[in-house]
């Protein structure tokens, strides 16, 4: 199984809600999940795996590297599988449905590694959240 060696590969143990919950967050639709969404969609599927284990289980997997959690404004952090290939992108949360766009812009990553230079920097990391409503209504 891919979790189970994905798991030691983290230098977890393999218990069972460990690979629950990271089968869930590699096969759900949503990319980008809350503690409750991965508790309800373990639920749906019929697992029974307690919300405060989700959180634990969660917080070790943000400690291994395994995912990475967003605090967006107003709203409950959200994880997402960290990109095996280290890959980055940036996201847009829409104010109205809290739903979770990604994007990645050229442009913008170029003028942010310009922007600390001009400052006499070297940009080490970034976090860039575009808050936005579907405009036109
Ligand atoms: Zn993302």
């Amino acid at each position: 199984m891919v979790e189970n060696s994905e798991l030691r590969k983290a230098g977890l143990k393999v218990t069972l809600p460990r690979v629950k919950i990271l089968q869930m967050l590699d096969s759900a639709d949503q990319r980008h999940m809350s503690a409750e969404d991965v508790y309800k969609a373990l639920m749906n599927a019929g697992e029974d795996v307690g919300l405060a284990t989700v959180y634990r289980v969660l917080t070790q997997f943000e400690s291994a590297g395994l995912v990475i959690r967003h605090n967006f404004d107003g709203g409950h952090a959200v994880f997402e599988l960290a990109d095996a290939d280290g890959g980055h992108h940036d996201h847009m949360v829409n104010v109205d449905t809290s739903e979770v766009i990604e994007f990645f812009d050229e442009e913008i990553e170029k003028l942010q590694h310009a922007i600390a230079t001009k400052h006499g920097f070297e940009l080490v990391d970034h976090n860039l959240v575009l808050y936005v409503r579907k405009s036109g209504k």
